[in-house]
């Protein structure tokens, strides 16, 4: 070989020069490498410093390209701006700008979005006047601009000079177009960075940006451009690149270049397993593969293809992204043999990019998805806030909540039908409904389904949780009846509070497109809010029933107690039955009223107290008294419980309801008085509007009746009770005139009597033998024990009939007591009893009826002789504050606690053996009392029993008469 190459100097020179070149290319293909290497590091390094990045692809492309300087420049409204830079040009400073136009290269290119060349620009007066006076001024030739192309759109240039006339290689310009798209991308890259973090810092805003996002990025186009440059410097015939989906783990394509559109179409539809594919072991083992010549792996889905497209070479790059590979490029010769290492590392600097775009189109994505979730999040919380400021409108009204909840679970969840029926019961009926004609609601109220899995409702209903039925017409349990609204899709959701269900909420959509995740988790809550809102709802008419209840109940015991009052307080039937009367059409919430009697011997009702009546009506009922079964008042009679009319003109016809109609009267009411299981009256009322009394209403009537009831029987008692005094007052009267006439009648003979007897003991007719003056002496000891006895019963008749009086006049309180000393003295020595009297001295004289104060001491100190078998009786009489203070004191058995004051009255002894024995008519201290009191003083007892009692009197020294009556 060598001598070969030494005897052929000319092969040799060739060799050496091809040597040369291919020292050269391989030079440069490793600083391609390497600079590309540099680019994607400082785009993975800093994704928001786009300066950084384009000052890195500036100096890559000087270092590549032989230039004198590089210059990056960006549009910015009609300017081109110098954002990078690299060598020496010091006339455009970064930040200068120059407006876009045709008159200069860069202007051009971006005009025009194709790569514009020129040899030697000082030349090109003609074409690019400006650019040609710049070049002139600061003496560069030959100019290179590549757009920096996003899309169809031009965003800026990348623009490179010489100093001499040297034009641009081929491989030079699509260098500088790989590194305008390297720009486009980390301006990219930067712009989402950037707009990710804005997001992130005000999410509200974000709904604009992901609009702006979406217009300025094209995944498509980025990826075209880099596989068909990736295929052309490989020298490939085609190439393809694959994104790999995680999700399952499968390979979708994502763009090609050179491939059949047939073909195309075809490997787009496929989600081609990863692991049967050599793809997928380079995203496994992450590092470029190669087949020189195709020996497929039997069962891989690429197989056709490859074969179809006459592949015979194939060199698969993974595409890496911030979190591994996303992909694959694979590019593929019809020519068999080995890619060379040079070729590998180029194509993996395209691999990277695609991976780059393939990341911005991730992050695109996220931002885009976040946006959607972000403007849905704020469609949510708009409409939450309408719902709650409708809530906090309406606090206490459900119906505009209600119906806002259906239009809004309608609208955010898209559904064309949605409707709230509440449970009332068993039945649920429709109480709020969106995207429904009245017609279609009455339908929808007329049946009642049950809980079954025939329906949405039913099912949603027996499962008691959220149904999402994607379509019904494939389910087969559904029946015909769900379809009446035309239903295809729906979500069933209960209305639950405390574990019951109190409603459902149905969304509906007439086409079978299920709903998503999101919308039957919003459905949820629009349910929740409406299940608290309907709660609330209840809550606060069960609290406002409940206040109602218990004011009615307060006033309706007012007004019970006040009747109560009346009735217990006046004896005034009519008072008292108008008093009720009112009371219950107050609360019956009545116009007006009347209580009726039963007239027993008529058999009729009659007017007792009216309320409110007309003359017409009062006439009306006093000219035709109601029988018992006629009318309410009648009818509650007979039925013996309320009976009333709702509406009168629809009762049957009686002369007083046409009356009542004439008066205005719609509705009427009637209990009946019962008492003591007879019916005694019945109470009415009456109102202008139709209606009927409420249960609660009626039970409050009744205990009016009752009250009336009790009142009448009262009146009628006291009625009774007064004839009966009445009569009682003057048979007593009678009886008394009585006995004080008899008493008069029999002491006039009996004084006859006791004469004749006196006139015979002093011997006025002879002497008489012996055994007729020992009768005598026992007739005249009979004589005047009966004269006492009809002496005291004509006191006690005069006491009873009134006649009682006093005779005043001055006294001597001691000339009393000595009058009974002498009177009693002997009965006391009978007795062998000591009888002592103390008298204070200087008594003042006193002013009374002086007979019967003698009679009273008399009485008392007869009835201590009398009750005392040994020991004393001592009287004694002081005078102290302007009274007389009198005791008789025995030493007899005592009075027992409860007699104590009852001996006092008429008829009373104690009740024993003793007082039996002793005789006596229990009259003696009912006429002391008396005369005591009429002297304006009192007389009592203290005693103990076994040892003896002492009646006190404590009498004024002037009595002024007092009246008993
Ligand atoms: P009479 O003595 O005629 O029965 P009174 O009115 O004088 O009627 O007395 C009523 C009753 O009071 C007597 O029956 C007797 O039971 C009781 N009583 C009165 N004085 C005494 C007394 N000094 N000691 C005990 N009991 C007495």
């Amino acid at each position: 070989m060598a001598g070969h190459t030494s005897t052929n100097p000319a092969a040799a020179q060739d060799l050496i020069r091809k040597g040369e070149e291919l020292e050269s290319e391989h030079a440069q293909s490793r600083q391609q490498q390497a600079t590309a290497n540099e680019i994607l590091h400082a785009i993975s390094r800093s994704r928001a410093d786009v300066t950084g990045i384009l000052e890195t692809i500036a100096r890559s492309t000087a270092k590549l390209i032989d230039v004198r300087d590089v210059e990056i420049l960006q549009c910015e409204g009609d300017n081109l701006k110098s954002v990078a830079r690299d060598g020496a040009a010091p006339q455009w400073p970064l930040g200068t700008s120059r407006p876009i136009g045709r008159d200069w290269i860069a202007g051009r290119a971006v005009i025009d979005r194709v790569v514009v060349e020129v040899a030697d620009l000082q030349a090109e007066q003609k074409e690019f006047p400006r650019g040609a006076a710049f070049a002139r001024e600061f003496g560069h030739r030959s100019t290179l601009a590549a757009p920096l192309l996003q899309g169809d759109v031009a965003i800026g240039a990348i623009l490179i000079r010489r100093m001499v006339v040297r034009p641009f290689s081929e491989r030079q310009i699509e260098l500088l177009q790989a590194f305008a798209d390297q720009a486009v991308i980390a301006i990219n890259t930067a712009r989402l960075f950037e707009e990710v973090q804005a997001r992130n810092r005000d999410l509200t805003a974000l709904g604009e940006v992901g609009r702006a996002v979406s217009s300025t990025l094209d995944l498509k186009a980025v990826l075209k451009t880099i596989v068909a440059r990736a295929v052309k410097l490989s020298g490939t015939d085609l190439g393809l690149i694959f994104r790999y989906h995680a999700q399952d783990r499968t390979l979708r394509l994502e763009e090609t270049w050179g491939l059949e559109d047939t073909l195309v179409e075809r490997i787009r539809g496929m989600h081609i397993p990863a692991e049967a594919t050599s793809s997928g072991e380079v995203i496994k083992r992450r590092e470029p593969m190669q087949l020189a010549d195709v020996d497929m792996k039997p069962g891989s889905p690429l197989r056709d293809i490859a074969v179809a497209t006459g592949l015979r070479a194939v060199l698969i790059l993974p595409l890496f992204g911030s979190k591994g590979a996303l992909g694959t490029l694979v590019l593929q010769r019809n020519r068999p043999g080995e890619f060379s290492k040079a070729v590998v590392n180029l194509t993996q600097s395209f691999a990277d990019q695609s991976g780059i775009a393939l990341e911005n189109a991730r992050l695109f994505e996220e931002v885009q998805a976040r946006t959607r979730e972000l403007s849905e999040t704020l469609r949510y919380q708009t409409a939450a806030n309408e719902l709650l400021s409708v809530i906090s409108r309406s606090k206490f009204d459900l119906q505009p909540v209600l119906d806002t909840l259906a239009r809004m679970a309608a609208e955010l969840c898209e559904a064309d039908i949605a409707l709230i029926r509440r449970r009332e019961g068993e039945v649920y009926p429709v109480v709020a409904t969106f995207g429904l004609t009245q017609e279609q609601i009455d339908h929808l109220n007329s049946y009642n389904p049950g809980p079954d899995r025939a329906s949405l409702f039913g099912r949603t209903i027996l499962e008691g949780r959220t149904i999402h039925v994607a379509d019904v017409l494939a389910d087969a349990e559904f029946n015909n009846a769900t379809r009446f609204l035309g239903v295809r899709a729906g979500i069933g959701v209960p209305l639950l509070r405390e574990g019951s269900v109190v409603g459902i909420l149905m969304l509906i959509r007439t086409t079978p497109r299920p709903f998503s995740e999101r919308q039957i988790e919003l459905s949820t809550t629009f349910a929740d809010q409406a299940g608290i809102a309907i709660q609330n709802v209840r809550l606060f008419e069960e609290v406002q029933a409940r206040t109602h209840e218990l004011a009615r109940t307060v006033s309706e015991l007012k007004a019970l107690s006040s009747v109560g009052q009346a009735v217990g307080s006046s004896l005034e039937v009519k008072v008292v039955l108008q008093r009720i009367l009112e009371h219950a059409c107050t609360m019956a919430d009545a116009g007006g009223g009347a209580i009726y009697v039963f007239n027993q011997a008529r058999a009729w009702f009659e007017l007792q107290a009216g309320h409110n009546m007309n003359e017409e009506l009062i006439e009306a009922v006093r000219q035709r008294p109601i029988h018992l079964g006629e009318s309410v008042v009648g009818g509650c009679a007979v039925r013996r419980e309320a009976v009333q009319i709702a509406d009168l003109t629809q009762a049957t016809p009686h002369p007083l309801y046409a009356t009542h109609i004439k008066a205005g009267v719609r509705s009427l009411l009637a209990v009946p008085l019962i008492l003591q299981g007879e019916v005694i009256g019945a109470l009415a009322v009456r109102r202008t509007h139709v209606g009927t009394f409420a249960p609660e209403t009626v039970a409050l009537l009744q205990s009016f009746a009752n009250q009336s009831a009790i009142a009448l029987q009262n009146a009628r008692l006291y009625r009774k009770i007064e004839e009966k005094s009445r009569e009682l007052e003057l048979a007593s009267r009678h009886k008394s005139q009585f006995v004080a006439a008899m008493s008069h009648e029999l002491r006039t003979p009996l004084a006859a009597i006791l004469g004749y007897v006196e006139l015979m003991e002093e011997g006025f007719y002879g002497s008489l033998p012996e055994k007729c003056t020992g009768a005598l002496t026992r007739i005249h000891a009979n004589g005047n024990h009966l004269l006492g006895l009809i002496n005291t019963v004509l006191d006690i008749a005069k006491i009873e009939s009134g006649q009682f009086s006093l005779s005043l006049s001055e006294y001597a309180f001691k000339t009393v007591v000595e009058s009974v000393r002498a009177a009693t003295e002997s009965l006391a020595q009978n007795k062998k009893l000591a009888l002592k009297t103390e008298v204070a001295d200087g008594l003042p004289m006193g002013m009374g009826d002086e007979q019967r104060l003698t009679q009273v001491l008399l009485n008392l100190v007869g009835n201590a002789i009398k009750f005392t078998d040994a020991g004393e009786v001592c009287v004694s009489a002081k005078a102290i504050n302007g009274h007389f203070a009198v005791s008789v004191t025995d030493t007899g058995p005592g009075i027992p606690e409860e007699h104590r004051s009852r001996i006092f009255e008429q008829f009373h002894q104690v009740d024993n053996a003793n007082t039996k024995r002793k005789g006596g008519t229990g009259l003696g201290l009912a006429i002391a009392k008396q005369i005591i009191e009429l002297h304006g003083g009192r007389i009592w007892v203290e005693s103990t029993l076994g040892r003896g009692s002492t009646f006190q009197m404590e009498l004024p020294v002037r009595a002024q008469e007092k009246s008993t009556q």
